[in-house]
């Protein structure tokens, strides 16, 4: 298994920072016992000029309350406060690129009824930008995604993540690298970890919410994809018209832009680099070192756009 910390590592815990190593946490714990509690995964990055930049942070640590308040899980603190503090743990354990993640936890509660009060907790360890060009081979799930109507999907609830779990772990025991997981009707929906786009003709589609997490790299695909022209519709479609793309992609904090090779042994149509998505992998990871785009990206329309 992966270290995340060591004796030296700084953690932020309900208001103090404090050493990973000696950090207590209740093990009656609701959150413990019943996969109750809410989470954040957010990045740092070293940028172009050498600083260290939270990408997205307001709209991390937004998710994360209205997460919480989904839960009934009391939020008393203010996301200013957060942001400042997560800085405070890059620098005391000295990473530039990082993970972070935040966890509101319940106190000791072995029944259901709402708490009167919530932890949190901000743990950061180094990641570097992943984005590789290796393409993923992917395989829808015999999982589908929790059911909308006996969960709060679009929060990012620990417990839902069980579900994510089983999915992945499935997938690399039959051979591919990441599962792809179908709604309750058999819509695609997203990964256990990140959402999709596909690609056919120069355009992108991707799951509406309903039964997906709405990510925040999502968004900024929509963003980048507003910048540099390309058309994106939000729409249900099944694994048959997903086989038929040109192309298919993840994305998501950790994932970043990552292309896929296949689904379920069968071939996207174009080779990566020939298409839109590609583009937008390119733009994105401009966009997280706050790299100048580059002023030669050819857009759909063949005029010549900046992503500034
Ligand atoms: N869906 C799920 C289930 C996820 O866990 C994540 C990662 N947080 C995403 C989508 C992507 O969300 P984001 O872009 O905000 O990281």
């Amino acid at each position: 298994m992966a270290s995340y910390y060591n004796d030296a590592t700084v953690i932020f815990l309900n208001g103090s920072f404090v050493k990973a190593a000696d950090a207590k946490m209740d093990f009656y714990s609701q959150s413990f016992h019943y996969g109750y509690s809410v989470f954040e995964g957010i990045r740092a990055y070293k940028t172009e000029k050498g600083e260290t930049k939270i990408f997205k942070p307001v709209e991390h640590y937004e998710r994360l309350k209205n997460s919480a308040l989904a839960m009934n899980l009391p939020y008393t603190w203010n996301t200013d406060e957060l942001i400042a503090a997560t800085y405070e743990v890059l620098k005391r354990n000295n990473i530039q690129d990082a993970y972070i993640r935040p966890v509101v936890y319940a106190p000791a509660n072995m029944s259901f009824v709402v708490n009167t009060e919530a932890f949190i907790v901000i743990e950061a360890w180094e990641m570097a930008p992943f984005l590789g060009d290796k393409l993923l081979r992917v395989m829808t799930s015999s999982f589908q995604r929790p059911n909308p109507k006996g969960f709060k999907i679009e929060a990012k609830a620990a417990g839902h993540y069980v579900n994510s779990i089983l999915a992945s772990q499935e997938a690399k025991a039959k051979g591919f690298d990441e599962a792809l997981l179908t709604d309750m009707n058999d819509n695609i929906a997203e990964g256990p970890g990140a959402n999709m786009f596909f690609e056919k003709d120069g355009k992108l589609v991707t799951p509406p919410p309903g039964n997906i997490l709405p990510g925040i790299t999502r968004a900024t695909v929509f963003e980048i994809c507003k910048k540099l022209g390309i058309a994106v519709e939000e729409r249900l479609f099944k694994a048959d018209e997903l086989k038929n793309a040109d192309a298919a992609f993840y994305c998501g904090t950790a994932a970043e832009v990552i292309g896929w090779e296949s689904l379920d042994n069968v071939k996207f149509k174009k080779s990566w680099n020939e298409t839109v998505s590609k583009k937008v992998q390119t733009a994105y990871k401009n966009l997280i070192i706050e790299k100048e785009p580059d002023a030669t990206i050819k857009h759909s329309s063949g005029k010549e756009k900046s992503l500034a």
